[in-house]
């Protein structure tokens, strides 16, 4: 399969000259074709204010191309910036968020921070600290199969990048720089780095991921820094660059060297690194100490501020978060529809949905209330794991697959939907095709992301989204930015390309009475009964199974008269 390379720009600070850069791309694009996309490293708005972006934000001018721009470096432009976990500022110019990966449905990779570096948390809005940088790391580069990414955007230049290369000019890359960019780019290995507001342009030499003669070979990475929209002295500050993926590309093809591969500017010789800090620390030892021991050197400063020394998993149980008013889906509340209950694990349960796809669509839920997945505690977590995996197989035994969603907007507690497709209706992959064909047409872009991935990694707390996965394990994810369907999942699913029941498409259309609500619950409950796996938790907790009446939770479980 012959993949079409993407054809992208990178861009160094706009700085409120849109018009200037947005013709440029425009010309650019007449000329040789059209790009793919436009990213933006550095500052994007003007510390002063302007009239053209007012045009771009009210639609009377429209860049020419899907732009993504990382966020403000400084305090006057924090204000343009609303969310920080990203957010369209105008039509095909969208903010990425303060830290995080982006995968573009091609399988594109793209992993940005945003601002510049401080060591003083907490930070304001323009700044990312050793915290942020360790958190990006520990989500993307500790599972073994992590072999780089395909792009890394940064505003600040990585410190240190000129060493062992090219001159960088004017710029000194001892002194300026982020030392936590340079721990960034060395864990993240991407095939390339952008960066700007040094307002000048240089390109390195690529660089080698591995160590020659010690470890295999692997892919180089090559680092270029813009310069400013419409800099006088006609210095480059747009880039253009084609690209295949990594995940799509031959293993052989990927770590092929370019010819003029250098040694890599952040890593200390093979001995040093090993001695590390036992060396005498020259000047610059300081600064870099994050390369070698970022985690353990967070976790000290911790400790030694004192701010986190309760320990983040108390033994005792506590109390599931409560909710701020009355909700429908906290076990302990008296809105709860008990009598559609089936099931009630430690953290969570089961119940059957009111108007559901079908007579066995099941939510799970936690018991507390928490909003989304993003919010639950790992204990939880694991549970929400435990009861999918649980269904997953109770379903498989019933010949169907289990397609799952979640839609954290405009809802307060999390339900996660596990609706059945008999297998002989689709394939998984014509579910996913449904899913992504009828997001295009409704113009939601759905992204996959990798498999085994977790939410968490990929949504910040308080973020809107929508995400399926489906029994395969595949997700696809996208991030709400306004406006989105309420009942996308159910349309999809009970379109003709899955279960050809369009007609229930809106739960309020699926209402059945309360008996025969109570029939479908006795009848799921006895059906899954050889799946419960919370039957063992309460013997082994020495409780009546069934019985109830124990401990609050379990007063609710309803078993059939
Ligand atoms: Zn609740």
């Amino acid at each position: 399969m012959a993949q079409k390379p993407l054809r992208l720009l990178a861009c160094g600070d706009v700085e409120g000259k849109f018009d200037i850069l947005f013709n440029r791309v425009r010309a650019i694009q007449k000329k040789s074709g059209n790009f793919d996309l436009l990213l933006c490293v550095g500052n994007f708005f003007g510390s002063t204010p302007d009239a053209e972006w007012e045009e771009y934000k009210t639609g009377i001018k429209k860049a020419p191309i899907q732009t993504y721009v990382l966020g403000a470096n400084n305090q006057e432009t924090v204000k343009y910036f609303q969310d920080a976990d990203g957010c369209e500022l105008a039509e095909n110019i969208t903010y990425l968020g303060r830290k995080g990966i982006f995968t573009g449905s091609s399988g594109l990779q793209i992993v940005y921070l945003s601002g510049t570096e401080s060591l003083n948390e907490p930070v304001p809005g323009y700044n990312f600290s050793p915290k942020d940088v360790s958190s990006l790391r520990t989500m993307l580069c500790t599972t073994s199969q992590f072999k780089g990414v395909d792009i890394l955007l940064t505003s600040p230049w990585p410190k240190y990048v000129g060493n062992f290369g090219n001159s960088s000019g004017e710029v000194d890359t001892k002194k300026c720089g982020s030392a936590l960019v340079s721990s960034l780019a060395m864990g993240l290995k991407p095939r390339y780095h952008f960066a700007a507001l040094e307002k000048t342009y240089y390109e390195r030499l690529p660089y080698r991921n591995h160590v020659v003669l010690q470890e295999n070979a692997q892919h180089a990475t090559r680092f270029i820094a813009l310069a400013n929209v419409g800099n006088p002295e006609k210095k480059k500050y747009l880039y253009a660059f084609s690209i295949v993926p990594m995940k799509l590309m031959d293993a052989a093809e990927l770590v092929k060297q370019p010819p003029d591969v250098t040694e890599n500017p952040y890593r200390k010789s093979g001995q040093e690194a090993s001695i590390g800090k036992q060396i005498p620390a020259p000047v610059e030892e300081s600064a870099c100490q994050f390369f070698f021991d970022l985690n353990e050197k967070q976790g000290r400063k911790r400790s030694s501020t004192g701010r986190d020394s309760k320990s983040p998993h108390p033994k005792q149980p506590r109390k599931p978060p409560q909710p701020p008013g009355p909700c429908w889906f906290c076990l302990a509340s008296p809105e709860v529809e008990k009598h559609l209950v089936v099931n009630i694990g430690t953290h969570c349960y089961l119940a059957l949905a009111k108007g559901g796809l079908s007579d066995d669509h099941v939510l799970i839920l936690p018991i507390g209330h928490y909003q989304s997945v993003v919010e639950l505690s790992a204990e939880v977590v694991e549970e929400v794991e435990k009861y999918k995996a649980t269904l997953r197989r109770f379903f498989k035994s019933r010949g169907k697959r289990c397609v799952v969603f979640e839609r954290n907007y405009k809802s307060h507690h999390l339900q996660l939907q596990v609706i059945p497709v008999p297998v002989s209706c689709c394939a998984t992959d014509d579910i996913k095709d449904a899913f992504i064909t009828q997001a295009q047409e409704q113009q939601i872009e759905l992204l996959e992301i990798p498999e085994h991935s977790d939410i968490k990694q990929i949504a910040q707390p308080g973020a809107a989204y929508f995400y399926v996965e489906l029994d395969t394990g595949e997700k696809l994810f996208h991030r709400i930015k306004k406006n989105f369907p309420l009942q996308f999942g159910r349309e999809v699913l009970a379109s003709e390309a899955i279960l050809n029941i369009p007609g229930k498409s809106d739960w309020r259309q699926c209402q059945i009475s309360k008996e025969d609500e109570e029939t479908l619950a006795r009848r799921f409950q006895k059906d899954f009964e050889p799946y419960d796996f919370t039957l063992e938790l309460r013997q082994e907790n020495g409780l009546n199974p069934g019985g109830g009446g124990c401990c609050e939770p379990r007063l609710l479980h309803c078993t059939p008269a």
